[in-house]
């Protein structure tokens, strides 16, 4: 069969554009902050004029920019914000609560449907907004609003609980997770590849996922990113073919494949593949073409603070976060890469062994208890009526690892 790369959607991002308001507003970084356009983007991204309009037409914004000025706190309107009243600032027309815009009421709905918009779970959509805007009750309205979403609710599967990869965080582009996807039902499948570290993720549509595809498309975001020093990936005859040790070999990547029934192992990819499992076929129910979401996707996924690391995949990796459709008043440049990979670093130890105890007690850990030497078959997903549960060809077991066992 020939290889035949898709529309990449490595090349869909490159399209996108940006569009910087262009205003002098004191020491806010405004021209950045806001208005960002994406290329067929509905709901249209905002623009700070916008909010501005509002804010000012919004009579609890304007009790708030009073209560601030004389900072007299007895309107009944600016009761919802006594308790964080110290965060308050207020500059020509706009209310900020730290660097979060404080939003008028008639642009909150669309603020969420925008951080919503590729339809991520609940903890990405509010993690999306936090950095960037604020109000009173938007936990609330947020929950209730992907509640409503009926894409979202024709999709909803639990995630099971996998056990915990306990190994220590990896630095920026050091170990890679390569997985596939499919075939969707346009017979496309996805090749994810996940950087162990900073979890910034990429993805790829093609027709077939043989060797030649995923080594092009690896080869790609090797030469973008960096030589990774371990590729991990499941057992698939594209990884298992000898173009892909030659690969491999060619690079000095040393290649870890594990066992597929053991998802923990490719946890990472696993998790992505996940949400976008999810996300595609809602926005496609929603009558867009998840190729071309696959790219927003991938964006909100990469400016999204990780449940793990506390910080977003963009600014691991690429020491910025990418603007994304919600404004946002702009501090992005303010910390330095080594202070949020040291903190980030500290997290995802915190909360790998929080994830493990608590995966520990519910799984009651139900591992195989392989070991180095013993010969393995591997479960292989039925293709069709024909086909068998296990590859028929032995694997040896050459090392465990945590969870997972490497094999030769
Ligand atoms: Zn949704």
């Amino acid at each position: 069969m020939l290889a035949q790369v898709g529309e990449s959607t490595h090349n869909y991002v490159t399209r996108l554009r940006t569009q910087g308001a262009k205003c002098n507003f004191d020491n806010y970084n405004l021209d950045q902050a806001i208005n960002y356009v994406v290329a067929n983007g509905i709901p249209k991204a905002m623009t700070l004029s916008e909010i501005l309009e509002e804010s000012g037409k919004d009579p609890t914004i304007r009790a708030l920019e009073d209560a601030i000025a004389k900072n007299d706190w007895t309107d009944k309107l600016t009761e919802p914000f006594k308790h964080v009243r110290g965060e308050l600032t207020s500059k020509r027309g706009l209310v900020l609560r730290g660097s979060q815009i404080v939003m008028p009421q008639t642009l909150q709905r669309r603020t969420m449907q925008l951080a919503h918009e590729t339809h991520l779970g609940m903890v990405k959509t509010k993690a999306l907004l936090r950095g960037k805007v604020w109000w009173p009750t938007i936990n609330k309205d947020v929950e209730k609003a992907i509640r409503q979403c009926i894409p979202c609710a024709s999709l909803d599967t639990r995630k099971q609980a996998n056990p915990v990869n306990m190994s220590e965080m990896k630095g920026p582009w050091e170990v890679i997770h390569v997985d596939a996807c499919g075939p969707f039902p346009s017979g496309d499948y996805v090749l994810g590849i996940i950087d162990a570290g900073s979890r910034w993720p990429e993805a790829f549509v093609v027709k077939t996922i043989n060797t030649d595809t995923v080594t092009t498309l690896i080869e790609g975001c090797i030469t973008t990113h960096r030589i990774p020093a371990v590729i991990v990936s499941d057992n698939g005859p594209q990884f298992r073919a000898k173009e892909f040790a030659q690969f491999c070999e060619e690079w000095g990547i040393k290649h870890n494949k594990v066992t597929p029934y053991h998802p923990q192992a490719n946890g990472e990819i696993e998790r992505f593949f996940a949400t976008m499992s999810k996300a595609l076929p809602a926005m496609h129910t929603e009558g867009k073409d998840w190729r071309r979401q696959l790219g927003k996707l991938l964006m909100h996924y990469r400016n999204t603070p990780h449940s793990m690391t506390g910080e977003t995949p963009a600014k691991l990796l690429m020491g910025r976060n990418i603007k994304v459709k919600l404004p946002q008043v702009s501090h992005d440049l303010e910390d330095t890469q080594v202070t949020c990979w040291d903190v980030a670093h500290k997290r995802d130890k915190r909360e790998k062994e929080k994830l493990k105890l608590r995966t520990d007690n519910r799984n009651k850990s139900k591992l195989a208890k392989l070991r180095p030497t013993d010969q393995v078959l591997l479960k292989q997903t039925k293709k069709d009526k024909l086909s068998n549960n296990y590859d028929p060809k032995p694997w040896t077991v050459s090392e465990r690892r945590g969870d997972s066992a490497i094999l030769q």
